[in-house]
């Protein structure tokens, strides 16, 4: 009951603050992170108005999204891919893959969609913060990157991802400004197969400067399920 909660907390303070910065009549798309948590975790917040959630590793996906009894609109995937990962995660029918983060990844992609006559949406991750531990394409070379992506016909750009730092929060609001430029400086460019539609940024500890900078689309777990023991995975 904690998580349903949780969920309906979220949720009202994300339309307060919309409502505060003259976005109310914006959809935004709250993606439950349920890395770590238990398949009954992740129905508890179906159940409770949750339609999209989000994994970052394929075997754990592999495992848990066999078990889900509940329906869904969109599993996501989020973490670092993996090109030997690529099959195991299409067999899963992601609605949105929001770390393509190279050219090399999106043709391998590409090639497997290829094979099975399928397309596919996704997002280009930005490493905003160019922290070396971070996957992502860097900010300089993001639009040549989308570019390059834009010509995989199976692909469909629906717009950008990134991390934000994982200190105070605070610190990420220049960076979440320029995604947001680049997002728009995008979208201007009307490149073939590049929908700009989402913007996905803003955690557990960041949603609210994420969506004071323009983001559509929030990632957030540990908010809606409390903190996360990596011993739980499996
Ligand atoms: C874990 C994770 C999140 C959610 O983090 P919380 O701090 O628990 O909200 C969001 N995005 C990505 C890519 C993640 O790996």
């Amino acid at each position: 009951m904690k998580i349903a909660k949780n969920v309906e907390h979220i949720r009202r303070d994300i339309d307060a603050r919309l409502k505060a910065l003259g976005r109310e009549a914006e959809a935004i798309t709250l993606v439950a992170v349920t890395k770590t948590y238990p398949v009954d975790a992740i129905e508890e917040a179906l159940k409770a108005g949750i339609s999209h959630f989000g994994e970052n590793k394929v075997q754990e996906a592999m495992r848990k999204l066999p078990l889900i009894s509940v329906p869904y609109e969109g599993f996501h995937f989020i973490g670092h891919l993996q090109s030997n990962k690529i099959n195991q995660l299409l067999s899963l029918k992601p609605a949105l893959i929001h770390s393509v983060d190279s050219v090399y990844i999106a043709q391998k992609l590409h090639l497997a969609l290829g094979r099975s006559n399928r397309y596919q949406d996704i997002l280009i991750q930005v490493n905003i913060s160019e922290e070396e531990s971070k996957s992502g394409v860097s900010f300089n070379n993001a639009i040549t990157c989308i570019e390059e992506i834009s010509r995989y016909s199976t692909l469909c750009i629906r717009g950008l991802m990134t991390i934000g730092k994982l200190d105070a929060p605070e610190v990420s609001r220049p960076l979440f400004a320029k995604m947001k430029e680049l997002f728009n400086q995008v979208k201007e460019m009307d490149l073939p197969n590049v929908h700009m539609d989402y913007l996905s940024m803003g955690m557990s500890h960041d949603y609210h400067i994420a969506l004071e900078e323009g983001s559509n689309m929030l990632r957030i777990g540990s908010a809606l399920f409390g903190q996360r023991d990596y011993k739980e995975r499996r």
